[in-house]
């Protein structure tokens, strides 16, 4: 697992070269956001204890098998003295609920850990602000550090080559955009992130994107908005 401290809070976390989680630090230890995939979790339990500090809390950004895909290793590993949160439609679907018509892209492996917190736009975690971000998943949410605006953005971007919206084919990152549910929805959250004004845009896949403003209404503007 590959280690790059991308603020003096947040700590990108790489596996197989292209998916990431973060630690964020907080006064209590680490919210670790995003879990890559199955077969992680000594690995990320490891980090943390390189970077200082234990893992309090695991916070997703939605329920893709390359987001939770260690949540239940973690759980065995940790107990449930460290909460699961994840969005709320997210967690409904892994509870076996049918919250939309027609079929889920992506993968939803089977999640035994039941998360002890539905994520809501608004909710905070530690620095964390939630902000809902619907489409690459019905309940995408993405995260601001309320402390110096570093954004991560989950899937709603990736950031191989160039910053690109997960809502059309993107040579350098395709699977993104053969995981997105609702593509209209997908770009709709990329221009309220972009209306943050983030100083830091953190991705699930590809490097961090310093001052990403530009780079963001550039990948909208290619995303056909
Ligand atoms: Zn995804």
């Amino acid at each position: 697992m590959q280690t790059t401290t991308v603020t003096p809070t947040i700590t990108q976390l790489t596996r197989v070269h292209f998916v990431n989680a973060f630690l964020v630090r907080e006064e209590d230890g680490f919210t670790l956001v995003d879990t890559t995939t199955s077969g992680a979790a000594d690995d990320l339990v490891g980090a943390a204890k390189a970077a200082g500090a234990e893992i309090q809390r695991i916070a997703v950004t939605h329920g893709h098998g390359d987001h939770i895909g260690s949540v239940d290793g973690l759980r065995s590993k940790l107990g449930d003295s460290v909460p699961v949160l994840m969005p709320e439609l997210d967690a409904r679907i892994h509870a076996g609920e049918k919250v939309v018509e027609g079929k889920l892209p992506g993968s939803w492996p089977k999640l035994e850990t039941r998360p002890d917190v539905r994520l809501a736009a608004g909710d905070r975690v530690g620095s964390l602000e939630v902000i809902a971000s619907p489409g690459h998943t019905p309940g995408h949410v993405s995260f601001l550090d309320t402390r110096d605006r570093t954004l991560i953005v989950g899937d709603t971007y990736t950031s191989f080559g160039k910053a690109a919206v997960s809502n059309h084919f993107y040579l350098r990152f395709p699977l993104a955009a053969m995981a997105t549910w609702d593509k209209s929805k997908d770009l709709e959250s990329a221009r309220a992130l972009r209306a943050l004004d983030p100083a830091l845009m953190v991705v699930g896949h590809g490097p961090a994107v310093a001052a990403p403003g530009a780079a963001m209404d550039q990948a909208i503007a290619r995303a056909g908005g």
